[in-house]
């Protein structure tokens, strides 16, 4: 039951031959017996799933199921889902239980989805590999002494390990896209302001854009189906009619201009990388696609620009963990002041603070300038290099990540090394464009590889049907970890 994608097990659910109730049973099965192999999942709460599987079983009865009814999601622990543990993978959300749905979860939850857990994420979203969580590292299905990539790793893990058919995920820097890499899963993070951020714990917010998680593109474009869409509580959440994002799947691709950035396939990619991507065009090219070559000058700068656009936004939006409203609060403190301190000291890790440290120097009076508005500028000139490049093709294309898994702990006590996992996906945020990452091969440990999509504006239809054809002629998305059997 767990091979089957989240598009036959919604196919299974809807014609009765299998019910909610067995679906989400076999999967908390799994969970309980192999989570502490992957540390995938931070929180899990039975009754609270069965309750709702036995809903969506009613629903079924009724003959009222929508695509999704009755199918297991698990949500990265950064969405408030009303009764659940939210704990963003800090201690200082340690004990929080949320006590409203994010605009991610009503969504799911109207479609009749069953949250079958919160899955383990860097502390905050803030990290590559999934080791800063306060609940411990998650571990790489492919090997475990290796980190599935982050801040997403959770959610990654879990749907290669088959521990659910699909999940949630936040991108900022690239946390859907470099986790559905290294853990060899199909990713989405769609336009910016498409998926309403109301209720998704903040991180940088002209940069956190929700996202999903699944074996294959048909699978996301299920999910986008349910969770994009208007929501006037998020003022960056965009007004548009709401679209079929499985409309153009089977279009055919002929034509198709591919753009290859000269700066995505030059030096510092790991040979077995770039092998399997160039071997991923080679595809496209047989299939009809027009290569052609393309180049993102400024691409250099987008690593140095978020790391000043994304700790200033963080500083401020980790203003609120003082203490008094909700979460961690130290014991043992003099006055109001050393009770801040202490809570923040005591209750954030130490990428964390760091992140926060930078975010106060960069928006400090006299540094503002010269970090904060010229990061701005530059961010300016990036999003124009893509503008330009789309006016000479309909995607891009290229590795998502520079590598592959790398080992827990190979760039814990190296936060530039860490950061750099996120040269290719990070500019794409700074855009507010959509990406996609997608299985393309293995390297020679037989650890996956993922090839990076990137569309125009609102171009997700497109994109997934992009991916659905080369899923249609490869079997890359289809390979399993060993392990995985109870
Ligand atoms: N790795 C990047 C960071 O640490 C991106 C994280 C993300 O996309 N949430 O900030």
């Amino acid at each position: 039951m767990h091979d089957l994608t989240l598009t036959q097990l919604s196919a299974e659910i809807a014609a009765k031959r299998a019910s909610s109730v067995e679906v989400v049973t076999h999967f908390i099965k799994r969970i309980n017996a192999l989570n502490r192999k992957y540390n995938a999942y931070i929180t899990v709460d039975e009754e609270r799933s069965l309750a709702q599987a036995r809903a969506a079983d009613a629903r079924i009865a009724a003959g009222a199921a929508a695509p999704l009814t009755g199918v297991p999601i698990a949500h990265k622990d950064i969405f408030c889902a009303r009764g659940w543990r939210t704990t963003c993978g800090s201690k200082m959300l340690a004990d929080f239980v949320a006590p409203y749905d994010a605009h991610v979860i009503e969504r799911f939850n109207a479609a009749g989805a069953v949250i079958v857990g919160k899955t383990n994420m860097d502390e905050f979203a803030m990290g590559s590999s999934s080791e800063t969580s306060h609940f411990g590292p998650v571990r790489n299905p492919w090997n475990l002494e290796t980190v599935p990539g982050g801040s997403s790793g959770g959610s990654a893990a879990a749907v290669a390990a088959r521990l659910a058919p699909a999940a949630t995920g936040t991108d900022t820097g690239g946390s859907i896209r470099q986790p559905a890499a290294l853990a060899g899963v199909s990713g989405i993070k769609p336009t910016y302001g498409v998926v309403s951020r109301y209720g998704m714990i903040a991180f940088a917010s002209s940069l956190d854009q929700g996202g999903a998680f699944a074996r294959t593109a048909e699978d996301l474009a299920l999910l986008m189906n349910a969770m994009a869409g208007f929501d006037a509580r998020d003022s960056t959440s965009l007004e548009r009619e709401p679209e079929e994002y499985a409309r153009e799947l089977g279009r055919p691709l002929a034509g198709l201009r591919v753009g290859l950035p000269a700066e995505f396939f030059a030096e510092g990619v790991a040979p077995d990388v770039a092998r399997a991507v160039e071997g991923a065009v080679a595809k496209f090219k047989a299939m009809g696609c027009e290569p052609i070559e393309v180049h993102l000058p400024n691409m250099a700068l987008s690593v140095p620009v978020y790391y000043v656009l994304a700790p200033a936004e963080a500083s401020s939006n980790l203003a609120r963990y003082d203490g008094v409203r909700y979460g961690y609060r130290a014991g043992g403190y003099n006055d109001l002041i050393d009770m801040y301190k202490k809570t923040r000291a005591e209750g954030f890790g130490a990428e964390v603070k760091r992140r926060i440290l930078i975010g106060t120097y960069v928006l400090s009076h006299g540094y503002y300038d010269a970090y904060y508005i010229q990061a701005q500028k530059v961010r300016r000139l990036i999003a124009r290099d893509f503008r330009d490049a789309f006016t000479k093709c309909d995607v891009i294309m290229g590795p998502t990540s520079p590598t592959t898994a790398f080992r827990l702990g190979e760039k814990a006590g190296d936060p530039v090394q860490m950061y750099l996992s996120d040269i290719f996906t990070i500019a794409v945020n700074l855009a507010g464009l959509p990406g996609m990452s997608i299985p393309c091969g293995f390297d020679a440990k037989g650890l996956p590889v993922g090839l990076q999509i990137i569309g125009n504006y609102f171009s997700e239809a497109q994109m997934l049907n992009v991916a659905h054809h080369y899923q249609q002629a490869t079997d890359w998305h289809t390979r399993a970890p060993s392990g995985i059997d109870l």
